[in-house]
């Protein structure tokens, strides 16, 4: 190869605001033929706000949501950070909070006041923490995720208390942007920790096709994976902590500049704005610049 046409490759990158680990990534971006896109914070923008929140009988939904706020205080995930900007605008008083404990993909667990919280994928809590969602909350849990949002159940101490719908919203840029990867020859998978029914609302609204909900981190990696062994050149799309073994497994892990730490840490490009058209721009820009050079 010749490593002037590759630092320019390089250079031009950084003024489209697309971060490239070093000139042998460029390779690695003209040759997948997969994107496996996160969805929120990466499909969607990550600015979650709370929706409703609906408590159980005898439970008031101040009670919930403060309980809920201070184990979500230690918490970067959008959802928590959601929770607490609620609590906050409805002027409730903050609680004392220890030993936080976040639970990438599932949710939260602290100790508030003296109870030990939970808060998280209704069924999450569930399995692990043997706290089942009661039935009658079941349809209204149902109705918000098949409108695209996410819902979160709170306990304490072993009981179940109430539930918080949050939501968020698609990128303006994300449609366009998968319609360039398809009009690239790549296949579009949505890859997300999220339920199936906010998982297929936001796929609907991007017109990808194939999904994957309720994914761990350890899905996640298991997809790549698989993907790979079926003879795909991957890459990953991702944001958040529950992404980051995926990114570093994929072919090519890209992380959005909005994203956490350990997204950026593991991926070979950062597209600085948060924006999906910024990795169709990488992957024109790297099949230009090596196309000059073969
Ligand atoms: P995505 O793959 O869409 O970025 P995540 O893997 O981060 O989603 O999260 C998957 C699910 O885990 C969320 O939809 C939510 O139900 C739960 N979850 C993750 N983090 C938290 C949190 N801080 N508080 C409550 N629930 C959470
Ligand atoms: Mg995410």
């Amino acid at each position: 190869a010749t490593p002037t046409a590759l630092l320019v490759g390089t250079g031009r990158g950084s003024q489209l605001g697309i971060i490239i680990r070093g000139p042998q990534v460029l390779e690695q971006t003209r040759t997948v033929d997969t994107i496996v896109l996160d969805k929120t914070g990466t499909i969607t923008t990550g600015k979650m706000v709370v929706t409703g929140v609906e408590a159980t009988i005898g439970t008031s939904t101040e009670q919930l949501v403060r309980f809920a706020a201070a184990a979500e205080e230690g918490s970067e995930h959008p959802i928590g950070r959601a929770i607490v900007a609620h609590s906050e605008a409805q002027g409730f008083d903050r609680v004392s909070v220890e030993a936080f404990q976040g639970h990438p993909g599932h949710g939260v667990q602290a100790v508030v006041d003296g109870h030990l919280v939970i808060v998280g994928q209704p069924a999450w809590l569930s399995d692990s923490w043997s706290v089942p969602t009661p039935a009658d909350l079941r349809p209204a849990i149902e109705e918000a995720e098949s409108a695209g949002q996410t819902v979160m159940a709170v306990s304490w101490d072993g009981e179940f208390y109430g539930i918080i719908a949050v939501g968020d919203t698609v990128k303006p840029s994300s449609a366009d942007a998968i319609a360039q990867f398809v009009a690239l020859g790549l296949r579009p998978v949505l890859l997300t920790g999220d339920n199936a029914g906010s998982a297929y609302a936001v796929a609907r609204q991007v017109s990808i096709s194939e999904v994957h909900a309720s994914s761990t981190p350890k899905d996640k990696l298991a997809l790549i994976r698989s993907l790979q062994e079926a003879g795909r050149v991957v890459a990953m799309v991702g944001d958040g902590v529950n992404d980051a073994a995926a990114l570093a497994a994929a072919d090519l892990g890209v992380a959005m500049g909005t994203g956490t730490d350990s997204a950026i840490a593991a991926s070979d490009i950062t597209i600085v704005s948060g924006n999906l058209t910024g990795v169709a721009d990488a992957i024109r820009l790297s099949r230009r610049t090596l196309g000059t050079i073969k």
